[in-house]
């Protein structure tokens, strides 16, 4: 059980070793903290971590909002709304 921590804990610092934002510096932590949190959200700096937040929320407005769904179940109901082509073989003199 110890011993799985222990892995956890260093799978963790090694996913975690690199700059979230890819500018390829080791991740800033709290050195002092036991379980080396990270200092940055997982980035170097400050300004990386900013470029980071920016990318998630760029991301999250870019993402289609409207589900096509809605559209696909109202064509049911189309083949009976159209109506009859008139006929005009009556009205002939
Ligand atoms: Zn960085």
């Amino acid at each position: 059980m110890r011993r799985e921590a222990k892995a956890n804990a260093a799978a963790w610092l090694e996913k975690t070793r690199w700059c979230t934002n890819g500018c390829g510096k080791e991740a800033a932590r709290y050195d002092d903290s036991p379980g080396h949190a990270l200092r940055y959200s997982g980035a170097c700096s400050p300004e990386c971590e900013e470029a980071v937040e920016q990318r998630k929320t760029q991301n999250a407005k870019s993402e289609p909002t409207a589900p096509l769904l809605a559209q696909v179940g109202s064509t049911d109901g189309l083949g009976a709304a159209v109506s009859p082509a008139p006929t005009f073989e009556k009205t002939k003199c």
